[in-house]
């Protein structure tokens, strides 16, 4: 018998989702962020959840190769670019879009030889630098880089993006490198050098209209989720593509004093009903949590107390009068937001999700209907 934890991945909620980033930018075209296993959610999933987008866009090249084997026949964008003579010929063959964003890439570009026989086959964006500092050319540097690319016989189409430092502090004040400041810098470089423009994240996407441009790149919003703190992804229309969901396997009566699991991290102040939960943190649940941190049992809130163990957590029973072994545990999903039990583990929501891919059994459910 296989344990009780399973990621439920509802596909309904991310053509929903989708959806919500299209009535935000109707005039864009949207590059679905699959990267990181489609956020957790898996790759396959995600490329039929998505297969209304109008490209899927990803980190990992053998994952980029999947999904044309999987028979995704529009774009794919490689965030990264690719790393070798042998990636670039085979992004070429299937043609696969790939971020430039270093001198090392436009080199390999200029040195392989890619064969043209049908036409040029590289579809590329350049990265800018417009303050978030990781990947890309400084604004000082883009004209060079696309002369090199404009003269690389191979080279199809250029198109131009950035990523942004702050986004989800968008409004707020904040001392780094605001939104509006990148994207100043970014359109400077647009006017220059033309080509298609690909600015927004999810949460530019659901707070910036005016950086939209000609694509969109929203990847957490899409399976349901939001990074902007205190604001509920409900609240912004978005449904939940995940939920984690146990069941208790285990139940003990303490007595006031007793404390419960490894490091003795929580003492019960009065006799309490514990319930022990088959997920721990190999499954991708936070060793990080903070007792308190919310959880459902048989659809009622309650909490988790004690240190997370490895492939088990253990919870507060005691409002749960009808609880018992079996009883069905919801870690996060439909009807308890992931964002409460990210903040519970001073983490991002994105970290939890990715953090389940693989490491529960994954099944695929419809949603349940409103008056459910
Ligand atoms: C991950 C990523 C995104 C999507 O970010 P979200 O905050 O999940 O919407 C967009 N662009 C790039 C370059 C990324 O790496």
């Amino acid at each position: 018998m296989s344990r009780p934890l399973v990621a439920k991945i509802h596909l309904a909620a991310m053509e929903h989702n989708l959806a919500v980033a299209r009535q935000r930018s109707p005039r864009s075209k949207l590059w679905a962020i699959i990267k990181a296993d489609g956020y957790g959610h898996g790759l396959e999933r995600s490329m039929r959840g998505f297969a209304g987008a109008d490209g899927l866009s990803l980190t990992d090249f053998d994952d980029a190769i999947r999904l044309r084997e999987l028979g995704w026949q529009k774009p794919v964008l490689l965030l990264e670019g690719v790393n070798s003579a042998a990636t670039l010929r085979l992004a070429a063959e299937h043609r696969i879009h790939t971020v430039v964003h270093c001198a090392e890439q436009i080199e390999m570009l200029e040195k392989t030889h890619l064969d043209t026989a049908q036409g040029p086959q590289m579809d590329v964006y350049l990265k800018i630098n417009t303050g978030l500092n990781r990947l890309g050319f400084l604004p000082e540097h883009a004209a060079s880089a696309h002369a090199r690319l404009t003269a690389v016989p191979a080279v199809a189409s250029i198109s131009l993006m950035t990523h942004f430092a702050n986004s989800y502090a968008y409004g707020t004040t904040h001392p780094g490198i605001s939104v509006s400041e990148q994207v100043m810098r970014f359109r400077a470089i647009g006017r220059q050098l033309g080509g298609e423009c690909s600015l927004c994240d999810s949460a530019t996407v659901l707070a910036v209209p005016n950086a939209y441009a000609d694509w969109i790149r929203p990847g957490v919003m899409l399976y349901g989720a939001t990074c902007f703190p205190g604001v509920a992804a409900s609240s912004l229309g978005l449904l939940p593509a995940m939920t984690l969901e146990s069941e208790i396997i285990g139940v003990q009566h303490i007595t006031a004093g007793e404390s419960v699991g490894y490091g003795s991290r929580f003492f019960a102040e009065n006799s309490m009903v514990i319930g022990v939960v088959a997920c721990g943190y190999i499954n991708g649940y936070p060793r990080s949590i903070r007792d308190g941190a919310p959880v459902l049992v048989n659809g009622v809130r309650t909490r988790v107390v004690g240190r997370v163990s490895m492939d088990k957590l253990t919870v507060d029973l005691t409002p749960v009068a009808a609880a018992r072994v079996g009883s069905k545990v919801t870690l996060w999903g439909q009807g308890l937001p992931i964002e409460d039990v990210a903040s519970a583990a001073d983490t991002i929501c994105c970290e939890l999700m990715c953090g389940v891919s693989n490491r529960a059994r994954a099944i695929e459910e419809p949603l349940p209907k409103a008056d459910d």
